[in-house]
């Protein structure tokens, strides 16, 4: 074989591999490409199948469910975050939109609620009469009077020393009673953790949109002592993600970075 021959033979075998190596580039990419279209395609779906999931406590999205003789919207909601740190304004409207509650669902003195939370409430203690268990609202609405009265009389038996009794009973404005968005259920009582109404409760309260408020092992959070009665409407969809979570309202309102006085004055018609 000749020098010249070679070096052809040589070029040629280059120019084959040359030819190999770009068509193992150009297969290479069009398999990435076609993985990242497909990547696309699954994220599209994704998207679509967030858009029709169900409705989620962030958005406004109706979600109709039905309780017994009652057709709800689970993601209706009022998060409106009222403790010792968030008193109600100066300019709050005590009392905006009540109203009265049937004398055979209580069995205290007041009979006042929110009227956006009234459906839920009435639905939760009719089912809970069907399953045998006498639920009863004690104490719904309280006027900002009502809990001044409650509260100075705390501060008495507590000798005056009012930090203590706010640990009790909210300072006026401060109370989630003042709202009408709560209510404390047969009795304010520490048995009420013994009663069957309790247990009730804790495992179907939450269909119906409401929560534990002041759990034991989170006084440190709430600034409130364990209240089992007290329990909190703040919407169907809200109330079995905090439970999920395992928080209180007070970190669900900073998880979601909600305004803590979301709700204040909406009409619960137009909400
Ligand atoms: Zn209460």
């Amino acid at each position: 074989m000749t020098g010249d021959i070679k070096t052809a033979l040589h070029k040629r075998i280059i120019m084959s591999l040359y030819a190999l190596v770009s068509t193992i580039a150009v297969l290479v990419s069009v398999f990435t490409a076609g993985s990242a279209v497909n990547k696309k395609n699954d994220v599209t779906a994704t998207k679509k199948n967030n858009s029709s999931k169900a409705a989620s406590p962030t958005d406004d999205r109706t979600e109709m469910v039905t309780r017994g003789e009652y057709t709800l919207d689970a993601n209706y909601k009022r998060l409106l975050l009222v403790n010792a740190n968030n008193p109600l304004p100066e300019d709050y409207k005590y009392g905006w939109n009540l109203t009265k509650i049937d004398s055979k669902y209580h069995n205290g003195q007041l009979d006042q609620i929110d009227a956006g939370i009234w459906p839920y409430m009435k639905a939760m203690i009719e089912a809970a009469w069907k399953d045998g268990v006498d639920l009863k609202v004690w104490s719904p609405y309280r006027s900002y009077d009502t809990q001044r009265i409650l509260f100075y009389n705390r501060v008495k038996k507590e000798n005056g020393d009012e930090a203590k009794a706010a640990t009790a009973v909210a300072r006026p404005g401060t109370s989630e009673h003042n709202t009408a968005l709560c209510a404390d259920f047969n009795m304010a009582n520490s048995r009420f953790e013994n009663t069957e109404m309790f247990d009730w409760l804790c495992k179907n309260a939450e269909d119906y949109g409401f929560i534990l408020r002041y759990p034991k092992d989170r006084i440190n959070i709430t600034g409130v002592m364990y209240e089992s009665w007290h329990w909190r409407f703040v919407g169907i969809n809200a109330a079995k993600e905090i439970n999920n979570l395992n928080v209180t309202l007070e970190e669900y309102v900073l998880i979601k970075k909600l305004n803590p006085q979301d709700g204040l004055y909406k009409d619960p018609i137009s909400q």
